[in-house]
């Protein structure tokens, strides 16, 4: 069964994101995650690209091995940072090579400072459409993009963002990954928007468990500043105990997740950070195991 066909049959289901080790010790340990969470079934398991300190090359060897060593489907983050035209051909024939089929096609952002104004490869693509074409063309099974909830940056007004979400799907995306938030309503409100717009693409939210200060820190990176001031609220009195404070991080998950899917979301992207114990607990308390 394709990609689009098992998230149209979704129902409270996960999927989960990795991203590549940056050495052997934290591959190993990484590893044993993949294991312990394959045998929770996810839909699918994404492999995030140049982002997270991972290099390029470990998006392509990552997601290949889960290919051939276990029983996830992998979907690979692909971005147009710095790359040409004919060499994001050529990571896209390399995954094919490693049996990875899917993909998350993704405009990416400028090396270095991500809130630079983005400027494209002089061979390259100016945007995530593109890139989606791009990737077909080449022979993916199926692509995804990003969305934004609160609207992307870049963009002058949500409506403009809603219009090349719409133009992503046009380019032949067939589902989108949101990004982070932590305001069920503000997913629940793109949701509404997309079926407003006729279209009925399947759009999964993320949920990350907060359940560390550290954590805390990611979680305003992965939602460009938009963390909402009652997670600080929350979690502020635990900072000085870690059990407290990870049992506080995983109760909000758990309250988003079960808002999700009483609102009839039929699948939650989880962020692993590349650890097994939180989507394990998340899994268990939602009912999420396939
Ligand atoms: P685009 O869709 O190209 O959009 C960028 C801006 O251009 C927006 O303002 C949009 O409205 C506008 N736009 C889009 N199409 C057009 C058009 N045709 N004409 C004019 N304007 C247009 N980054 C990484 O580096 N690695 C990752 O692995 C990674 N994974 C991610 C996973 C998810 C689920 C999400 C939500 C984001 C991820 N990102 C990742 C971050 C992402 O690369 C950035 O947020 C980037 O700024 C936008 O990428 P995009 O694909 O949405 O770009």
């Amino acid at each position: 069964m394709s990609l689009p066909e098992d998230l149209a049959r979704a129902h409270r289901r996960f999927s989960v994101e990795f991203s590549p080790a940056h050495d052997e010790a934290s591959a190993t340990r990484q590893w044993a995650t993949v294991e312990r969470l394959a045998r929770l079934r996810p839909v699918f398991a994404s492999v995030t690209y140049g982002a997270g300190g991972g290099s390029r090359e470990g998006t392509v060897e990552l997601a290949s091995r889960l290919a051939a060593e276990t029983s996830l489907r992998p979907l690979a983050h692909l971005t147009a940072v710095g790359e040409s035209a004919d060499r994001l051909r050529g990571v896209v024939g390399d995954l094919l090579a490693g049996g990875v089929r899917d993909v998350l096609a993704l405009r990416g952002d400028p090396d270095g400072d991500p809130h630079a104004p983005w400027t494209p490869h002089p061979e390259g693509l100016q945007h995530a459409d593109e890139l989606v074409r791009l990737a077909l063309a080449e022979g993916a099974s199926s692509v995804g993009v990003a969305a934004f909830p609160l609207g992307h940056p870049d963009s002058p007004d949500p409506d403009t963002d809603l219009r090349h979400l719409l133009g992503k799907f046009r380019a032949g995306a067939s589902f989108a990954i949101a990004q982070l938030t932590f305001d069920v309503e503000d997913f629940l409100r793109l949701r509404d928007r997309l079926a407003a717009a006729g279209c009925q693409v399947p759009l999964v939210p993320g949920l990350l468990p907060v359940t560390s200060p550290r954590v805390l820190e990611v979680t305003r990176r992965l939602t460009d500043g938009h963390e909402p001031s009652w997670l600080y609220r929350r979690l502020d009195p635990f900072l000085d105990d870690r059990g407290a404070f990870r049992e506080e991080g995983l109760r909000v998950a758990v309250e988003d997740g079960r808002r999700l899917l009483a609102e009839g979301v039929p699948l939650l992207h989880l962020y692993s950070l590349n650890q097994a114990a939180n989507v394990e607990a998340l899994v268990a308390e939602l009912g999420l195991a396939g």
